[in-house]
């Protein structure tokens, strides 16, 4: 079992692994190569100590080298579901994967598109977030998919082999989908409504003139980059969308700390590896 898997691969997951590699403990992180596009996307980062004037894409370059250095990979699984057990906890990755560590690490960052109502309420009812997870519950049923990210367009693809019928949300450019069961709907959903479990999806005026303001429906998969941390695991207390955080940065789960723009503002990358450090420590001072 390894001893701390950490959630995250933007610079306060990559600052809590060097340090617990340091420190001698096994470490696994959940992300991507590329790091995150928090980093890449930066034109110029004035305010990071020891290099002044960096860019976006340098930093990312060195970042990638200190961890070659320090021989820690990442593993490209995205982190569908954390469970706190006894003594350890489960890990659920999106291709199905099940790995198993002492402690966690949520440095997941923060998801700047904000829930849709009613979405967190039906949670395990009818909303779901992981296409390889929950797809095949969906057989020859009519589902929604909200989808934030170009990367992600594979499980569109995916839920349309099960699915009777999908209206696609698509919320980025370039859309490359082609299915006879697909329908597009070009318009920001208002709420996600249900009864025991959700039956419909709803927007604020008819999306177009042969669809409805009210679709009603078996499903909805949010296909976004990052979940919410709530929503990650379960019983994690937060604040206004944060993962509430002690000095030692705890959480309310004995094992599970939080560190970077998760915890709250600034969102700054010193604050961020600062955390990680911090979040490292007091995981390896727990694992003693
Ligand atoms: P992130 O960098 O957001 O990294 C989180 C990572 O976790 C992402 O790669 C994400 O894909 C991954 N992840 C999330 N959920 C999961 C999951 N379930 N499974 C697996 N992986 C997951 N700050 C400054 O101090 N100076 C600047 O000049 C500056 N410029 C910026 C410019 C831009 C354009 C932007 C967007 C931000 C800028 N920031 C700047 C802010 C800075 O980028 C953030 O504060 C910092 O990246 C936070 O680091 P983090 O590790 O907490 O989160």
């Amino acid at each position: 079992m390894l001893d701390c898997i950490i959630i995250g691969s933007g610079v306060a997951g990559i600052s809590a692994a060097l340090t617990l590699k340091a420190n001698g403990k096994t470490v696994q992180i959940f992300g991507s190569n590329a790091l995150s596009e928090k980093i890449a996307k930066a034109e110029l980062i004035r305010n990071y100590p020891g290099l002044s004037n960096v860019t976006g894409k340098d930093f990312v370059s060195a970042l990638q080298e200190q961890l070659a250095t320090a021989e820690i990979a990442i593993t490209e699984e995205k982190v569908s579901g954390v469970y706190a057990l006894k003594d350890n906890f489960t890990v659920m990755t999106q291709p199905g994967n099940t790995y198993e560590s002492k402690t966690v690490i949520l440095a997941c960052g923060v998801e700047s598109v904000k829930p849709i109502a009613g979405e967190e309420d039906f949670v395990g009812r009818g909303v779901s977030y992981c296409a390889t997870c929950d797809g095949f519950l969906y057989k020859d049923k009519t589902i929604a998919v909200v989808c934030t990210t170009k990367t992600l367009e594979h499980e569109i693809g995916y839920l349309a082999n099960f699915a009777k019928k999908v209206y696609l949300i698509p919320l980025y450019k370039d859309v490359e989908i082609d299915r006879n069961n697909v329908v597009f709907v070009r318009k920001m959903p208002q709420k996600i409504e249900g009864g025991l479990r959700v039956n419909k999806i709803c927007f604020a005026t008819p999306p177009a003139d042969d669809i409805p303001s009210e679709l009603p429906i078996d499903g909805v998969f949010m296909l976004r980059e990052s979940v919410s941390p709530a929503i990650l695991v379960g019983g994690l207390q937060t604040e206004n969308g944060h993962v509430i955080v002690n000095r030692n940065m705890e959480t309310n789960l004995k094992g599970c700390f939080a560190a970077g723009d998760c915890t709250g503002r600034p969102y700054q990358y010193a604050k961020a590896v600062g955390e990680g450090n911090i979040a490292a420590h007091a995981a390896s001072e727990y694992l003693k």
